[in-house]
């Protein structure tokens, strides 16, 4: 979907949020503001949900769950619904890019182009799937007749980032439908708008009442309460390595509820020196700074082989150079603001542990001085193994780069990380490139590509960067429980 139309910014009036069919104010009467990172202005107040709120929206998703509506729903029905809501994602692709531009500060061709055709293939992926779900006859020995039926979890809590919402969104609810679950969700509370627009286009969709909630509010709260809720049957999240952490305690100290985590990355993107170092380093720029560095997967790590080290140097220099910061409703923008003023601070202070930890930073390294949350594309050379700007999470346009000089140095130090999410390795040598990518811990390798997303695919992590598998078949053992069922024949 391409267009140079302009897209205006939209008109937002307050939001409530969803529980059992209706759209309600929280039962505290509280409200949040949701902030315009391209000028730090408010866009409106929305709905500020806690513990008293979620029990009400599980105990919805429980009625919904057991009720005639939706667990006698025809399977194919249920895929009827996804593919619906595709249509009518599609059928207001810009009004959903523009909320998605507004909220989040992600350049419109990016969120016209990318984020709402993907949000819509993701619901017709998992359509595809709902009259596809079944067990197994057993050839178990005795006079048995023995089966397996894929039951649907239950009530699943599902809890978003800012980053990608409409996308997180889709990764959570798809499966969940599919499956025959039902969701309690609770988007970022720097992003809640799309995820409540696409609620209402679900609910006219004709998904029954109760099936999908959302609670708009915050982590601490609504989030917790999700988490350590003694009816959810299904906890799955989206977001920093400490909040998963925490998740999966409060499901042990409660229920054991199910738990599924994406969490995030520092991921390894290796260039030999027999590849294409131009379309390397293209890729390798646009590895790390697409969506302004806010990718859990962002190669972040860029390791060069000694001998090409400059000229991708150069080139990603350049690249940083001539990027398009400025106001996201622009289509020529390639970089809009970060989220938010927070994580603007938490940039600027690992830029700052980078210079003073000893890396060089060839270009970028202040914000650009203009309204809103900007931060200049900032490219670190010298960086060593153990500094700052190479260990942790920025999640900003920050790219560090690394030398290496041998195929087992670069397996080495691409896996010198707690995290596993991503990795991406560059060579003409087709068994190089497999050892490679045999030799990295990560759940997804790219050779010779970068950022290739499919609905079949499926993405998640290795080590600390989280457990389980969204998009493709894998997706569906998250959101089921196996039933055996034996009966004598003899
Ligand atoms: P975060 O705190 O992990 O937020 C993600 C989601 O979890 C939000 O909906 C958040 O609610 C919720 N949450 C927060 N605390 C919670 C708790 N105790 N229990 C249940 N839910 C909770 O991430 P952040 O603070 O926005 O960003 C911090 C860092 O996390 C980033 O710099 C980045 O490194 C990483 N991150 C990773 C991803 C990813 O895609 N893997 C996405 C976003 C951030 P609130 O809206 O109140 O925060
Ligand atoms: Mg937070």
């Amino acid at each position: 979907m391409t267009t140079t139309e302009t897209i205006a910014p939209p008109k937002v009036t307050d939001k409530k949020m969803l529980i059992d069919g209706k759209w309600v104010e929280a039962a505290s009467g509280k409200t949040f503001e949701t902030v315009n990172p391209t000028t730090g202005d408010v866009i409106c107040r929305v709905a500020e949900g806690d513990k008293a709120d979620v029990d009400k929206a599980v105990a919805a998703a429980r009625k919904a769950l057991e009720s005639k509506a939706w667990r006698n729903m025809a399977p194919a029905e249920r895929g009827r619904l996804l593919y619906k809501l595709a249509d009518l994602i599609e059928k207001n692709a810009r009004e959903l890019a523009a909320l998605e531009t507004l909220d989040n500060g992600k350049p419109i061709r990016d969120s016209l182009g990318g984020d709402v055709p993907g949000t819509a293939a993701v619901y017709r992926y998992f359509a595809g799937w709902a009259d596809k779900i079944h067990g197994k006859v057993l050839p178990v020995a005795g006079p048995f007749h023995t089966y397996t039926r894929h039951e649907p979890v239950g009530v699943c809590g599902q809890i978003i980032p800012w980053n990608f919402p409409m996308m997180m969104q889709a990764h959570k609810w798809a499966p969940a439908l599919a499956c025959g679950c039902t969701s309690v969700l609770k988007p970022a509370e720097q992003t809640p708008l799309t995820a409540l627009r696409i609620a209402e286009l679900a609910m006219e969709a004709g998904f029954p009442e109760g099936v999908i909630n959302v609670i708009t509010g915050f982590g601490e709260t609504a989030g917790a309460a999700i988490a350590a809720h003694g009816d959810v049957d299904k906890v799955t999240f989206t977001g920093s390595t400490a909040v998963g952490k925490a998740i999966m305690k409060a499901s042990a100290e409660t229920n054991l509820k199910r738990v599924t985590l994406e969490l995030g990355g520092k991921s390894p993107n290796i260039i030999f020196a027999d590849a294409d170092a131009d379309t390397a380093a293209k890729f390798a720029y646009f590895g790390c700074f697409f969506n302004m560095g806010q990718c859990c997967c962002a190669g972040t790590r860029l390791f060069v082989e000694d001998k090409i080290h400059d000229q991708v140097l150069e080139n990603v220099t350049q690249r940083a150079k001539k990027t398009k910061i400025g106001d996201p409703f622009d289509h020529a923008t390639t970089q809009g603001p970060q989220v938010s003023q927070e994580q603007f601070d938490r940039i600027m202070g690992y830029i700052g542990a980078g210079q003073k930890e000893g890396a060089r930073c060839v270009t970028g390294g202040k914000r650009v001085d203009r309204p809103g949350y900007f931060v200049e594309p900032t490219i670190f050379d010298n960086v060593k193994d153990e500094m700052t700007i190479a260990r942790e999470e920025i999640f900003g346009p920050v790219l560090s780069v690394l030398r290496f000089s041998d195929v087992d140095e670069a397996i080495r130090r691409g896996n010198n990380t707690m995290y596993g999410l991503a990795a991406s390795v560059w060579t003409k040598d087709f068994a190089k490139a497999q050892r490679v990518a045999a030799g990295l811990r990560a759940g997804t390798v790219w050779i010779n590509c970068y950022n290739v997303f499919d609905s079949s695919a499926p993405f998640g992590g290795f080590k600390m960067s989280g457990m389980g598998r969204e998009l493709g078949e894998y997706a569906l053992a998250s959101y089921t429980e196996v039933k055996t069922v034996v009966t004598a024949i003899g």
